[in-house]
């Protein structure tokens, strides 16, 4: 799509257009869709929904922009390679915010913050962040670490409990307080960043992109480092647990280029206008 063209892509026309993209890949649709979602996959949903409910009240989502033509072909590629390892549709959405960021909430919302667009150096560093987050929305990190938070913040959801809410709304209420700083362990930030190169490299975006992002964080200024990253700025072991990966299933990843100077510019028009969800 034309980088230029500034047509209106509304989040409505982005959802329907993955939605589509993830049920029409030709295989008669997305695995597991017939089959009756658990109790912990609903409250997963309504997680989500409680997040993006007060994400809008606070007018953060960008309804429409210029900017969603840069990130719809990432997301249509990465829906539907990761959408048959999840039981609920991925949806992207744009989000106004300050520092450049990136998270996934449980039912399948991906939040990316619009100076992230500007923020990364090409195509393939914003796959890989967009890999990495939907990886942990698939391990289902988000509940895990909210519910290991629920036993240690009482005083929070002893406030929740008096309005009578359901767990899923007490892990929301954590999980939005949380949402820049969600404090995962090393070795949970490696599992997503190996199963991100495997959802990248099934995409065909170059799963070195993540690697060549650590790399250009080394110098960056840490208030400007991404949330994904900002944990472990400098974690060696993340690129070598990746390169391992990579090295050990060379089947899948030996035709990628590990040179950044092959990366895909990606371009974004400047100041591009936003009208936000209300
Ligand atoms: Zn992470």
């Amino acid at each position: 799509m034309s980088v230029f063209k500034l047509i209106r892509v509304s989040v409505l026309s982005l959802v329907a257009l993955t939605g589509l993209a993830s049920c029409g890949g030709g295989s008669g649709g997305r695995e597991g869709s017939d089959k009756q979602p658990s109790p912990d996959q609903d409250e997963e949903a309504q997680m989500g929904q409680e997040v993006f409910n007060e994400l809008k009240a606070k007018g953060e989502i960008i309804e429409s922009s210029p900017l969603y033509e840069q990130l719809k072909p990432i997301a249509d590629a990465l829906t539907k390679a990761a959408q048959p390892r999840y039981n609920h549709p991925f949806k992207f959405y744009l989000v106004h915010e300050t520092q450049p960021n990136a998270f996934a909430t449980p039912g399948g919302n991906v939040y990316v913050v619009d100076s992230l667009l500007y923020f990364v150096k090409n195509t393939e560093e914003l796959a890989g962040t967009l890999c990495h987050e939907v990886s942990h929305t698939i391990h289902h990190d988000t509940v895990t670490l909210m519910e290991k938070q629920q036993q240690l913040e009482k005083r929070e959801v002893g406030a929740a409990v008096l309005l009578g809410p359901t767990r899923a709304h007490v892990l929301a209420i954590l999980l939005l307080g949380k949402l820049h700083s969600l404090g995962y362990s090393r070795d949970i930030e490696s599992r997503a960043d190996l199963t991100g190169s495997d959802v990248c490299a099934a995409t065909g975006y170059n799963p070195w992109g993540l690697v060549w992002l650590f790399q250009d964080f080394r110098n960056a200024q840490i208030g400007h480092i991404p949330q994904l990253l900002s944990d472990h700025p400098d974690d060696q072991n993340r690129v070598h647990t990746l390169e391992e990966h990579f090295r050990k299933n060379s089947a899948v990843f030996g035709k990628f280029n590990p040179d950044p100077k092959s990366a895909t510019s990606f371009v974004v028009p400047k100041n591009a206008p936003e009208a936000f969800l209300h």
